[in-house]
């Protein structure tokens, strides 16, 4: 069978760098809800399979979305969605686990489910002898409400912990299972909690009818030492497939007002440098090339002796982000070592006033003193990250990317340092639930686009940069599932129907939704995407407790308009946030 050869391909093309052991008897299908490339480059995913799979009570496998032509073959031939490893029906097995990093992942989940021939909507499932489905993953973790009527049960926060308990929970209580998972901190089973609207469509209130407490409280670890997160599946065909990734730090000390991933994590936690330097040691043994991965790089704790030792064995670090005035001459030095010739720098923001509004801590001067450090070390080809439609943005701020990537091009010619490709990396803004813009609108995508317009012409006079932009639209969806309350599941449904009968794009169907208004039975997306949830509004994802004070997301609010920065994290004295 064609589907089927491709994963016996794949599977023999993997190398898997620990102990199988044997099965128990509960089945456990680990879900990524995309493509074999995307999910097998995803350590979130690869851990929480380990997991499982390691587990004694569990006989684990994993399935992923199909690939494009995959879809189209088993639309032909009405074929099933199945198990990667032994081709089982999905709806086999005890427990399908869904790990989600990614908010717009949440279609593929429905349509994974509607290919596997499971009822998507719980309600649909409450009669048959269905597994029982269970997600976590970032995604989740922020805001699992545009999934709520599809899942019996949400684990929010790091697994770590809360799967072994989960699944210990799971085996000793089968005939009263759901009463008793909900005692499992973390658990959120959606079926207890039900959101009541007010006449404008605001959320009011939340009933709750459970046996536990009604506050969802998310799991962190706070020794990341005990716990080792890293490649453990090794495959060429993924996005990182030449790459061992080893997970550094999780959160982030800096307060960028706009990312999840520093406030949902908080606070800050390292692996120590020897754990870090043992497990680039294990990772030169397989590739020489070892991905560092969290929110900021430059930052941990003895980076630039782990990138020299790397170096040192004759490969290389690869660090996912850096903060420019913390990249050292010595981290600088290792970094361009053995070949690295492209490194991304992420400035956020082109003007010293909206660095201020996002909290950045960043001036212009140390940015091109990094990128001089960089360029003098080696590195020929410069990544730039910027986002654009940030909260307090003027058509300014956006022109002053073009002024700062050409005053890095002008000191660059100055001193005769090589320069490859210049590319300027433009997102636009995504508002995050947990984080101080929690309530600001996305732009207007047309206000967006016109700004993007702006900016290509002021960089199209500077010479060889490229400049690569998301679209807005696609960032409208992104908003959507972000900032969704649970009726966003209604349009999610709607959405996957269109994508199976071929019908338009996902931005032609929200435009169509919004069109026909409440004709559509569907709430309008722009209610979730364009505009400003007020500051005393009851939000979607309020009922989980992040261990972080709401006032203190405002207080931050407040700055960035008054364009006032915050200190980075100081874990050995504040309690400011909550979170320590
Ligand atoms: S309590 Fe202070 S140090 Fe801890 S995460 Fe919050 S702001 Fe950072």
């Amino acid at each position: 069978m064609y589907l089927r050869k491709r994963a016996l391909e794949r599977l023999a093309r993997e190398k898997v760098l620990y102990e199988r052991r044997p099965g128990g008897d509960i089945s456990v299908c680990v879900a990524y809800p995309n493509i074999y490339r995307l999910g097998m480059a995803n350590l979130g995913f690869q851990s929480v399979f380990h997991i499982f799979e390691t587990d004694t009570l569990v006989a684990a496998e994993r399935a992923f979305l199909p690939d494009a032509d995959e879809r189209a073959a088993m639309r032909k031939r009405s074929e099933r969605l199945v198990s990667f490893e032994e081709a089982r029906a999905l709806s086999d097995f005890d427990i399908l686990a869904f790990s989600i990093s990614f908010e717009t992942d949440y279609l593929n989940l429905i349509s994974m489910l509607r290919m596997a021939g499971i009822p998507t909507r719980r309600a649909d499932r409450a009669d048959g002898n269905w597994p029982l489905i269970i997600a976590g993953g970032s995604a989740v973790f922020l805001n699992p409400e545009p999934i709520a009527d599809f899942i019996d049960l949400f684990l929010i926060g790091e697994g770590e912990e809360m799967i072994p308990e989960f699944l210990a929970k799971y085996h000793a209580t089968r005939a009263t299972r759901l009463r008793a998972l909900a005692e499992v901190e973390g658990a959120y089973l959606p079926n207890y909690f039900t959101p009541i609207y007010d006449d404008r469509g605001h959320l009011q209130t939340v009933d709750y009818s459970g046996p536990a407490k009604p506050k969802v409280s998310r799991r962190l670890i706070r020794d990341l030492n005990r716990f080792t997160t890293a490649s453990l599946i090794l495959t060429e065909e993924s996005v990182f497939g030449d790459m061992y990734l080893v997970e550094a730090s999780r959160g982030c000390q800096w307060g960028c007002r706009f990312c999840a991933a520093g406030f949902m994590y908080r606070p800050i936690r390292y692996r120590s440098p020897e754990h870090l330097m043992n497990e680039a040691r294990r990772g030169l043994a397989e590739r020489s090339v070892i991905g560092l991965v969290g929110a900021e790089m430059a930052s941990v704790p003895g980076v630039a002796a782990i990138a020299a030792g790397v170096a040192d064995a004759g490969g290389r670090l690869s660090p996912s982000s850096l903060k420019a005035d913390c990249i050292s001459p010595q981290l600088a030095a290792a970094l361009a070592r053995n070949g690295n010739h492209s490194v991304t720098v992420a400035p956020e923001a082109g003007s010293e006033r909206m660095r201020k509004v996002i909290n950045k801590n960043l001036t212009e001067a140390e940015i091109i003193e990094a990128a001089e450090l960089m360029l003098g070390e080696g590195v020929e080809n410069l990544k730039l990250y910027f986002m654009v439609g940030l909260p307090e943005e003027r058509d300014h701020d956006v022109r002053e990317i073009a002024h700062l990537t050409g005053q890095i091009l002008a000191r660059a010619r100055a001193h005769k340092k090589s320069l490859g490709h210049v590319t300027v990396s433009l997102n636009p803004f995504v508002p995050k639930p947990w984080t101080p813009f929690q309530w600001d609108p996305m732009e207007d995508a047309r206000a967006t686009k016109r700004k993007i317009a702006l900016l290509r012409s002021d960089l199209a006079k500077l010479g060889p940069v490229e400049l690569d932009a998301e679209s807005p639209r696609e960032a409208y969806f992104q908003t959507l599932v972000s900032r969704g309350d649970r009726r966003v599941g209604g349009i999610l449904e709607l959405l996957d129907a269109a994508r199976c009968e071929g019908a338009g794009e996902i931005w032609q169907e929200l435009r169509r939704i919004a069109r026909e208004g409440a004709s559509s039975g569907l709430p309008d997306p722009d209610f979730y995407v364009t505009r400003h949830y007020a500051d005393d509004e009851l939000l979607p994802w309020d009922f989980i407790d992040h261990h972080i004070h709401k006032w203190f997301l405002l207080s931050e609010r407040k700055k960035a308009h008054y364009e006032h920065q915050t200190p980075p994290c100081d874990v050995t004295r504040c309690v400011v946030c909550g979170a320590c």
